[in-house]
């Protein structure tokens, strides 16, 4: 637990307006030391259960904490694109391919963590230690259990013997689940779980319940990175900066978190958390594969969402995966889209779309694209007209969701109205182009992308959010 008053603070601002990273980042002990603090963020955070404990989480011992907010890099501003924009992009890349390199190999004196890897891949895992095969299947039940039932840590397989669940503690093998932070609930349902990862990094993942055709589902919209470096003007994880890619088991772990608060299983899963999921294609990869294959996500019911990162979705196109890919396009034109995504700069229109075909041509798949409304800036008429008129054009009219834009702090973008959002849409299907408005989804308890957590971290005990219920 996080003392009060250093996670409480507003972020210091630089003379240039850039974040003051050594404001953002104390060192806090654990609240226990403190005691009054203690009792005022206990009423905040989650209370240590089975679903908020970590594999090794002990909450009573002083736990070195990295703010939630990840800072800029130095000279990335508002703006734009630069080379030192362009810059983060590559070391992102970069990151990704190293944590996928390292996710499933066992690393003298590393943490190993389970979670991630498939039926088969625990199958070798149990092999290589000289065990039955069979023990790798076991070890897959326990970790995929799901429902809340999911394996926290290794004393949770109890089908293996204590000898052998010593001998994998011993050899620092872990589960590889994170501990539950914070939990925010909205009246709809809807909820956002923090999750401080073994870094204590802080990532947000989203579970949404609703009721199609009579039959529930449960939708989790999942973070693919700590921070991003894509800085799209109005998302809240764009304002800060980027700290690094999540691994797999990092990934697959917030589907379970969300499946252990709603106590039922996850049915859809969307990447349209914190982060740009095409930054981290090997992680987000086996992770997709995980939770088709064990915890039995159908790949239709999986969709990656990007904002466009050349070259990488023909490598999405190549895993031929049956899953939907929607691209976050917010524009009619490149002039416009440029002053709403800076890095379109460097990945053009006519490329983005071209690659959207070439993916439908290589998978059979249509691309979905998702607008974010912000009104008055590309939520006019005569928008709605050239969006209409470039898709249907291009042979990629498959669909349009319209996401009326939720407000974000440090952006000065409006929400559109009513009226302008219906307009906009029956446009576009007069022009054959089909549409819908997403229903905004738990707007009272930050909704949009790396909203609660930044919200969370300047009032980590002032907020507006319930007290935690796992
Ligand atoms: N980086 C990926 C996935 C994360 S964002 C992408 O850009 O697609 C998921 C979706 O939420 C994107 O379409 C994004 O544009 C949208 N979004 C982010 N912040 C928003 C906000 N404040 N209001 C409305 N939509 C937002």
């Amino acid at each position: 637990m996080i003392r009060a008053s250093a996670r409480a603070r507003a972020p210091a601002r630089t003379a240039d307006g850039a974040r003051d990273a050594r404001a953002r980042a104390p060192r806090v002990a654990a609240a226990t030391r403190g005691a009054r603090s203690g009792a005022a963020i206990r009423a905040r955070t989650a209370p240590r259960t089975r679903a908020s404990a970590g594999d090794e989480g002990d909450d009573d011992v002083d736990v070195p904490f990295e703010p939630s907010y990840v800072p800029r890099a130095p000279g990335v501003r508002d703006g734009a694109w630069a080379k030192v924009d362009a810059d983060a992009v590559v070391a992102s890349i970069r990151d990704a391919d190293a944590t996928a390199r390292n996710a499933g190999k066992v690393m003298d004196g590393e943490p190993f963590s389970l979670l991630g890897l498939t039926s088969s891949e625990l199958k070798q895992f149990a092999i290589d230690r000289g065990l039955p095969a069979f023990r790798g299947k076991q070890i897959a039940d326990h970790l995929y259990a799901g429902g809340g039932a999911s394996a926290r840590s290794v004393d949770d397989f109890t089908t293996l013997s204590k000898k052998v669940r010593e001998e994998l503690k011993a050899q620092n093998v872990q589960v590889g689940r994170a501990t539950l932070h914070h939990v925010a609930e909205s009246t709809d349902g809807t909820t956002k779980l923090l999750l401080r990862l073994s870094d204590n990094r802080v990532v947000e993942t989203v579970g949404i319940p609703a009721k199609e055709y009579g039959k529930s589902r449960l939708t989790c919209c999942v973070s693919s990175q700590v921070g991003c470096p894509m800085r799209c003007t109005f998302c809240a994880t764009g304002k800060g900066g980027f700290a690094r890619n999540l691994a797999p088991h990092e990934i697959v772990d917030q589907v379970l978190a969300i499946e252990a608060h709603f106590g039922e299983r996850v049915s859809n899963v969307v990447f349209m958390g914190m982060g740009e999921p095409l930054l981290n294609v090997p992680n987000v990869l086996k992770a997709h594969k995980a939770l088709n294959e064990e915890i039995g996500i159908g790949a239709r019911h999986i969709t990656i969402s990007t904002v466009g990162v050349r070259g990488s979705i023909e490598k999405l196109a190549h895993a031929q995966l049956q899953s939907v890919l929607a691209v976050s396009l917010h524009a009619p034109n490149q002039a416009l889209r440029e002053t709403i995504i800076p890095s379109a700069k460097v990945y053009p229109m006519e490329d983005l779309l071209r690659d959207c075909e070439q993916y439908f041509i290589a998978t059979g798949r249509r691309v979905t694209f998702e607008y974010t409304l912000l009104g008055g800036v590309n939520d006019q008429p005569e928008h709605a007209k050239e969006l209409g008129r470039l898709l249907y054009a291009r042979n990629l009219a498959s669909h349009v969701n319209l996401i009326p834009y939720n407000p974000v702090d440090e952006s000065d973008f409006k929400r559109p109205t009513r009226a302008t959002i219906t307009e906009f849409k029956d446009i576009l299907e007069g022009l054959n182009v089909p549409a819908s408005v997403r229903v905004t989804k738990g707007l009272d308890a930050a909704a949009a992308c790396g909203q609660l957590r930044n919200e969370f971290q300047k009032n980590a005990i002032e907020g507006d959010l319930k007290p935690a219920t796992v």
